[in-house]
């Protein structure tokens, strides 16, 4: 068994603190993998087009090119972890006749109980990132639900400014000055903004309105389903702003 992670470059440091609390559980190293040129090269290739979910180069290009490079021409086999609970995602499945995928949770009926029962008695828990976002992935991804934005504005403001600055070169690049600007255009897409519909400043501006709702999935989230951990709880409050659900091949 050899454990492997796609590494943009751009992920959180809870994800890289993560990894190394998973690689002194197993005993083993986790290979990063990372593509031959970072993100943005490719941007610029894509000619400051944003990835979005509708055009999504940077998880074919970052995530899955190096993957089925790093495994080459080798039988294997390639472990999905879907849960039992959310078999209707999508995961990784190859394109390439040498690696077949698996989903061990789905088959051994593992579901989100479960999962969290397997990491609490590792004794490594959920990742820290929990605490405001539910999956991993870029700092920048444009999966990311509103109030998780907010989260990332607020945990990690410095990669926050990063995504608005990629956000504005984009916008400068299809001559909009700024978000003014963009409001004004009429110019849908999401190949503009990272977040459907607005731009990061903008949504930022909206922060009390963005909370406030996100508390109040929260309530219904706690009513629907007593007794839940707060994680749980955050998912399906997040999951009500949810417009795309990702694949796990980015996601941990
Ligand atoms: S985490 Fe998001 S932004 Fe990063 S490669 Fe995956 S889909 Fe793209």
């Amino acid at each position: 068994m050899e454990y492997f992670f796609c590494d943009t470059g751009a992920e959180l440091p809870e994800t890289y603190r993560y990894l190394a609390k998973l690689e002194a559980v197993l005993g083993k190293p986790i290979a990063r993998l990372n593509a031959e040129r970072n993100f943005a090269h490719y941007f610029e290739v894509f000619r400051g087009t944003l990835p979005s979910p509708q055009m999504r180069w940077c998880t074919s290009l970052l995530k899955i090119k190096p993957l089925e490079e790093w495994i080459g021409e080798e039988d294997a086999v390639s472990y999905v972890a879907i849960r039992a609970d959310e078999s209707n995602r999508k995961g990784y499945v190859s394109t390439k006749p040498n690696i077949k995928t698996r989903f061990p949770f789905v088959e051994d009926d593992i579901d989100h109980a479960g999962v969290v029962r397997i990491l609490e008695d590792a004794g490594i828990n959920l990742p820290e990132y929990y605490k405001w976002r539910t999956r991993s992935g870029c700092y920048f991804c444009f999966f990311q639900r509103k109030a998780e934005w907010v989260g990332l504005a607020d945990n990690h403001p410095e990669l926050f400014e990063k995504a608005v600055a990629i956000e504005q070169k984009t916008l400068k690049d299809a001559g909009l000055d700024g978000d003014a600007s963009f409001a004004a255009s009429g110019m849908k897409g999401r190949q503009y903004t990272w977040s459907d519909g607005e731009t990061l400043t903008e949504l930022l501006g909206r922060r009390d309105e963005i909370m406030r709702r996100h508390a109040e999935s929260m309530e219904r989230a706690k009513k629907k389903r007593k007794n839940l951990p707060l994680m749980e709880v955050l998912s399906d409050a997040l999951d009500d702003d949810d417009e795309t659900t990702p694949c796990t091949v980015c996601h941990l």
